[in-house]
């Protein structure tokens, strides 16, 4: 018999059986090979010695309960693999389903968060105890990285709860619920105040069983088991269900995401059958994503980079971990109204300095509106709207930043008034405050001429609307210290955003890769693209704006002004150079005076603020090409992702990027581009082709559209020796 060598067993007098997970080797329990082994020599060991069992319990020894599949084994699985792939799944879902099939009592006591395969495993039990406490959570977050849950998890929870909730609220979204949360929706059964109460509450479930009729699923105690709310046969659902795909497919924009499509489908196929074989068809989606590059790109993406760019990024010992505790927000204009918030949240005490105490005080109006909406959807308390408000202070007195050890500035996009406010500020400040600007285009490092302590001086770049927006790009001048750039990392950590780190250029990373992506889509109103097909285009490549509506929301006067600052300053790079785009830039603003939504008027008609439709008059000015079917949408999707991804090359091979996995991160979290890809750099990792597959359908853009689209000579070099961006 083989040995568990991750899975502890201990029977009481009583023939309880308490099975701890607790993998030796990791900090947590995952579904790697040893766990594969215990649980098979657990699982025979169970049936060998149950007419001596009463019961079986399984918890963990860890933290956490179970952390699921083995993301590394995941990301390596090629389609060739695919079969025996297969087989090693079917066994570790057989396993499960010979536990709830053991005839006894099964237990599981969750200890610690539950989410994927650990919820899974959980589910194949009979009865769901778990500590009531707000840091545990439970939940199948495999759609994001564009998987399903596939030990069983769709199978079960649609036989639970019913198609729709469980889609609804567990598979499509990938939720993450408390256990309170858990218990509404039907996957937990009891709920308990401590860890210590967990194994006392599981045996007297399996005392009360004790004796009786083997326990059963109800799926399989009951041939006439019902699933909640129907099968896709019964009349009421067969009704909706069409709809179901469509509404999707509307969600989604028409976007590449795989992964929601083969859940429901997985889910709604299932239903239709028995349990076993709805497990095969669960297996048969899962391994068709597994081993899709968009899986692949998700979960480099998701769960590799992520960890890299939250890391220690090789934090010297030296630099002490830092947290602020009093911030001046200097401009509280749109950003720096918002940013307040962000700060105040974290519990950081903010003075927030505008020209007027009129402006300072609508600036912190923001917060007030945001509390409320908060606390009306029963997503905070009056109280703790309450104190957060408490800790910002509108002003327009340089004198309240006494002592101030963090200063976040976010005035006019002017230098001369920049350096200004900081003069005004310093000589309140504590003497080592970090001083960080939120500018979006202009060089730190000039900036940072302005104030006493260069060193000190550090780009915090925030995106709107700031506390939906999960990323800060921090900008190292040429002066900044190491130490400003640790303390910035913790102020990212502290305000709960996702940090990477770029070195000083022109419009940093985020603000010069998304002008690449703007002035593409915009300058195919000039080959006589229709504008709803520019936009349909943007939207089914995965980009959640599509781009005139981006363009006219950030404005084509703030674009015209960063285009004519980067010439003057002879910036290079592609999106600074002469563009197609710009003839429409300035017609749009010159002849037909609409410079975009602030003016209610742009690539849009707008009324009360409210989009009304693409404006009239567009058409017109740019007359569309006679034949629309002569318009290839895969062009048009690939040159904006293609402008985007080759402009990040530059930016690394001019150093403005140093981390690969800063620059797919930023890319999603920062300047929406398609997630599914990977980010910027994956999604050439991930071309059909791999990169010389990328390499060769650039230089067939370039020489259909332009020579932006040549590929770098470093990206040609890379290809040549098969080596794809990774850190
Ligand atoms: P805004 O015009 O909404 O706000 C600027 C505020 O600064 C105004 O309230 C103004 O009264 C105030 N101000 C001007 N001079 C001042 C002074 N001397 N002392 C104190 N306050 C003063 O602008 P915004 O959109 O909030 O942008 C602010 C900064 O953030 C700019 O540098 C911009 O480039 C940058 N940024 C903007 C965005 C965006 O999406 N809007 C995103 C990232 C960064």
């Amino acid at each position: 018999m083989a040995e568990s060598t991750t899975i502890r067993w201990d029977k009481d007098a009583d023939g309880v059986v308490v099975l701890t997970l607790d993998d030796p080797n990791q900090g947590a329990n995952t579904m790697n090979e040893a766990y594969a082994r215990s649980m098979a020599a657990t699982i025979d060991r169970l049936e060998a010695e149950k007419d001596s069992i009463t019961g079986v319990i399984i918890t963990s020894a860890k933290s956490t309960f179970f952390a699921g599949g083995d993301l590394n084994n995941l990301r390596a699985v090629t389609p060739e693999q695919a079969e025996e792939f297969a087989t090693y799944l079917r066994e570790a879902k057989g396993q499960l389903r010979r536990l709830e099939t053991l005839g006894k009592p099964v237990v599981a006591a969750v200890n610690g968060t539950a989410l994927g395969g650990g919820l899974e495993i959980a589910l194949a039990t009979h009865h769901r105890v778990v500590v009531d406490s707000s840091k545990i959570q439970l939940g199948f977050p495999e759609v994001s990285l564009g998987l399903l849950p596939g030990a069983g998890g769709v199978v079960r929870t649609v036989r639970m709860l019913g198609i729709v909730n469980a889609l609804m609220q567990l598979l499509l979204q990938g939720k993450r619920v408390r256990p309170a949360k858990a218990l509404e929706i039907g996957i937990v059964d009891e709920l308990v105040a401590s860890r210590d109460d967990l194994i006392p509450a599981a045996k007297k479930w399996i005392a009360a069983k004790g004796g009786g009729d083997p326990v059963q699923q109800p799926w399989d105690a009951d041939k006439k088991y019902k699933i909640p709310g129907g099968t896709p046969s019964t009349p009421a659902l067969a009704m909706n269900l069409p709809a179901f795909p469509a509404n999707l497919k509307k969600q989604l924009k028409g976007a590449n995401y795989p992964a929601p499509a083969a859940i429901m489908a997985a889910a709604i196929e299932g239903a239709q059958v028995d349990f076993d074989s709805a497990i095969e068809i669960e297996g048969r989606y899962f391994v068709s994503l597994a081993t899709g590059q968009v899986a692949k790109n998700m979960i480099q993406a998701f769960f590799f980079d992520l960890q890299q760019v939250n890391g220690d990024r090789g934090r010297p010992a030296e630099i002490e971990p830092y947290r602020a505790r009093k911030a001046v927000v200097l401009g509280a204009g749109m950003m720096g109204a918002a940013i307040a918030y962000v700060c105040a949240k974290a519990g950081i005490e903010v003075v927030l300095k505008d020209v007027s105490q009129e402006a300072a005080d609508r600036g912190k109006g923001y917060s007030a509106r945001l509390v409320e909406k908060a606390v009306s959807r029963g997503r905070s308390t009056q109280e703790k709207g309450d104190a957060l408000l408490a800790l910002i202070t509108p002003t327009d007195d340089a004198t309240a930043a006494a002592g101030a050890d963090l200063v976040i500035e976010a005035v006019f996009e002017d230098p001369a008034v920049k350096a200004k406010v900081f003069a005004e500020i310093e000589p309140h400040l504590a003497t080592n405050a970090l001083l960080g600007s939120n500018t979006s285009t202009l060089p730190i490092t000039e900036l940072a001429e302005g104030v006493s302590r260069p060193a000190d001086f550090i780009g915090l770049h925030f995106f709107s609307p700031v506390d939906k927006m999960p990323l800060l790009e921090i900008i190292k001048g040429e002066q900044t210290s190491d130490d400003a750039l640790y303390r910035a990392l913790d102020v990212a950590k502290q305000i709960k955003k996702t940090p990477i780190v770029v070195n000083d250029s022109r419009g940093f990373f985020t603000s010069r890769v998304i002008g690449t992506f703007i002035n593409e889509g915009i300058s195919m109103l000039t080959e006589g693209i229709p504008a709803p097909t520019i936009e349909q285009a943007s939207s089914q490549a995965g980009y959640p704006a599509p781009v005139l509506q981006l363009s006219d929301e950030l404005n084509l006067k703030l674009m015209r002004k960063i285009r004519v600052a980067a010439k003057e300053a002879g910036a290079i790079g592609s999106g600074w150079d002469d563009h197609p785009s710009e003839q429409v830039i300035d017609r749009m603003l010159d002849e037909f005076d609409r410079p975009g939504k602030l003016e209610g008027k742009g690539f849009y008609s707008y009324a009360d603020g409210r989009r009304t439709g693409i404006w009239d008059g567009l058409r017109a000015a740019f007359p569309p090409v006679a034949d629309p079917s002569s318009i290839s949408l895969r062009d048009l999707e690939e040159r904006m992702m293609f402008i985007e991804s080759i402009e990040t090359v530059k930016c690394v091979d001019e150093g403005v990027i140093p981390s690969i996995a800063d620059a797919n991160i930023g890319s999603i979290f920062g300047i929406g581009f398609p997630a599914w890809s990977g980010g910027v750099l994956q999604y050439i990792n991930g071309y059909e082709g791999g990169l010389p597959g990328f390499v060769a359908r650039a230089r067939e853009l370039a020489a259909a559209y332009g020579d932006r689209f040549e590929p770098p000579a470093s990206l040609v070099e890379r290809a040549e020796r098969g080596e794809p961006y990774l850190d």
